[in-house]
């Protein structure tokens, strides 16, 4: 994780990933788990992505 703060629930997140060259949302998913990283909205706005 890229965000040093606590994501809470309900808090809106921003995931940053590459995405893959083989589409389909399925490989996208679990592509999200494995290399996705959820930055806060307060970070999202520092970081230009
Ligand atoms: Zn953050």
């Amino acid at each position: 994780m890229k965000c040093n703060n606590e994501i809470k629930g309900d808090e809106k997140v921003l995931v940053q990933m590459r995405y893959p060259k083989r589409k389909g949302f399925t490989e996208v998913k679990a592509y999200l788990n494995l290399e996705g990283k959820f930055i806060c909205e307060k970070c999202s706005t520092k970081i230009n992505i």
